[in-house]
């Protein structure tokens, strides 16, 4: 299976040679897939996609023109792929369902932990020979409340390290996890009353097209006066103009977030010779009280070789002439 692998990362090579194991032909390219480079598909029959790409309806029209039959993704969210197009030009398209969930549900903890103790602020400080503790003050977890929405593998990961941290949980969920329930005492409720209840909400659904701009200002108008805001699930979920308003009222008290609604241009590269042209990504950046990673929650090698692993696995199975279990319908 000769395979186009788009928007690599320098580190993902080794990951990705590993789970290969000389099985498949993989031929790395730093570009991400969009309209003008997806012509340098032909010959392959398949090709490696990540989060910044993007395979629209146009661009499948092109990689179908040149003979792609299967998009291996490189992640689980699959919002920036048409499938149904795909679907029509016989592609066929497999994620990652799972790899670590461990390694998101953590890092939505090492944001909200960092913003809470004022790790950073404290780091800033220290560095000035500035040990005063006036500005640091956070608060206890124990006892919180903490509001999860989405409670599938890794919002389920995160409700469990909130479970011993003595959180008490609500969550809100089109289907209700029955094992979590049992494990955590896990309340389920309207995302209204979530908002209006919890001193934590974070995120772990998916964007679609019900969940575009879920946390709007309505939403945040019904939050708890103070309220950490944490994303690390997609950034369109979320209004970034309503979330600064909220964070102008003070009701959102801080936001840590792991993905931005127009991240494409701007996360996974280099732009520190250049002028990042967005005035709502600066003014967000801006806040002290908001803290900002560039899609790197999945960052653990445990979760890169599980990613490259069912990347190769996908195209195994397709090399079998069967589909394979991760295809997306
Ligand atoms: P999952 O499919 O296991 O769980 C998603 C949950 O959301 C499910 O329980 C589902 O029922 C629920 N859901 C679906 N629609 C909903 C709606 N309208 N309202 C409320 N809940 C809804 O997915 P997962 O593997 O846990 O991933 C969760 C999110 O994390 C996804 O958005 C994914 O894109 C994101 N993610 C981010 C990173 C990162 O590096 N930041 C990495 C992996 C995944």
């Amino acid at each position: 299976m000769k395979t186009l692998v788009y928007s690599v990362l320098g580190f993902e090579k080794s990951f990705l040679e590993n789970a290969a194991n000389n099985k498949h032909e993989l031929t790395f390219l730093e570009l991400p897939l969009q309209e003008n480079s997806a012509h340098l598909a032909k010959g392959f029959d398949a090709v490696s996609l990540f989060t910044s790409d993007k395979a629209d309806e146009k661009v499948l029209d092109i990689l179908h023109q040149n003979g792609v039959k299967y998009i291996t993704l490189r992640c689980a969210g699959y919002d920036h792929v048409n499938i149904q197009k795909a679907k029509q030009l016989n592609i066929k398209v497999a994620n990652v369902p799972a790899y670590s969930p461990y390694a998101i549900a953590e890092h939505a903890v090492a944001l909200l932990l960092a913003l809470n103790r004022n790790i950073l602020l404290s780091q800033e400080l220290n560095k000035k020979n500035d040990f005063r503790l006036d500005k640091l003050i956070g608060f206890d977890l124990h006892g919180k409340t903490i509001g999860i929405v989405g409670t599938g593998k890794i919002g389920a990961k995160f409700a469990k390290i909130m479970h011993g941290f003595g959180c008490k949980l609500l969550g809100y969920d089109i289907y209700e996890n029955e094992e979590l329930k049992r494990e955590t005492n896990i309340t389920y409720t309207s995302l209204a009353e979530l908002s209006a209840q919890s001193d934590v909400i974070s995120l772990f659904c998916p964007l679609n097209s019900e969940t575009k701009y879920l946390f709007n200002q309505s939403l945040f108008s019904k939050m708890k006066k103070g309220v950490f805001f944490i994303n690390t699930a997609r950034g369109g979920i979320v209004n970034t103009v309503d979330l600064m308003e909220a964070i102008d009222n003070k009701i959102v008290a801080a936001a840590g977030l792991d993905v931005y609604e127009n991240e494409k241009p701007i996360f996974f590269s280099d732009h520190s010779a250049s002028k990042i042209e967005d005035d709502i990504f600066d003014k967000l950046r801006s806040y002290p009280n908001v803290l900002i990673t560039g899609h790197q929650a999945f960052l653990t090698n445990e979760a890169l070789q599980g990613i490259a692993n069912t990347t190769c696995e996908n195209l195994s199975e397709w090399e079998k002439n069967t589909i394979s279990k991760n295809d997306i319908h």
